[in-house]
């Protein structure tokens, strides 16, 4: 039963350290962005991104979080990991920090480098956002530099591959991650939950207040 197979992965240990550890990210990156000595590049101009077509997935070996080695730095030449993108961000300097979640439901950080800045806002507000779906080319697993975690690494957008508007997930559960979610946190009105329960879970598991500004 898909449904309860994806109950049980909510309350797995690598996804609430993942999600945790992103949305402190945030909460950092946040109090930094209010801070005036930040200095944030602001663009007026619509940028060119370049969309990618998915005749460059012919060919390619579909692979999952679970078969790539977690501890070890390596770039899957001729594969194709598909996923949806669960945490989003509100910077995109350095890089863009997301959260991806795979099709048996396991989750990795995500990082984006080599953002131009006039395409850093769009990506962040809306290409990359909760509840896209994309594909990633030759997938990257990088073990951080200063944390020894896991992520998955981009350091070319070209290498992502938007799937069909049909697939997204529209109105995400910030918990449960299934669509049409049609409650809001009634405080930051930015986090869709399907029920009291999913909002009261997304606080206690995942730590909801770290994102949550009103
Ligand atoms: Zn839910
Ligand atoms: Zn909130």
């Amino acid at each position: 039963d898909p449904i309860n197979n994806r109950k049980q992965h909510l309350t797995d240990s690598h996804r609430i350290e993942v999600i945790k550890n992103h949305r402190q990210w945030e909460k950092t990156t946040l109090d930094e962005k209010h801070n005036p000595f930040y200095k944030t590049i602001s663009t007026t101009v619509k940028p060119r991104v370049k969309q990618q077509s998915d005749k460059l997935l012919i060919g390619l070996k579909p692979i999952t979080l679970r078969e790539m080695n977690s501890r070890k730095d390596h770039v899957y030449t001729g594969c194709v990991l598909s996923v949806t993108i669960i945490e989003e961000t509100l910077s995109w300097i350095p890089s863009i920090h997301l959260v991806v979640e795979d099709e048996n439901f396991d989750c990795e950080r995500m990082l984006i480098y080599g953002i131009s800045k006039e395409e850093g806002e769009y990506l962040i507000s809306k290409l990359y956002t909760v509840g896209k779906k994309i594909h990633i080319i030759n997938p990257y697993l990088r073990i951080g530099a200063n944390d020894m975690k896991p992520s998955i690494r981009v350091d070319d957008i070209s290498s992502i591959v938007m799937q069909s508007k049909s697939e997204w997930i529209l109105n995400m559960c910030r918990y449960c991650c299934e669509a049409d979610a049609s409650k809001f946190c009634g405080k930051c009105k930015q986090a869709n939950y399907c029920s009291k329960e999913c909002q009261t879970m997304d606080w206690k598991l995942y730590n909801h207040k770290l994102i949550c500004k009103s």
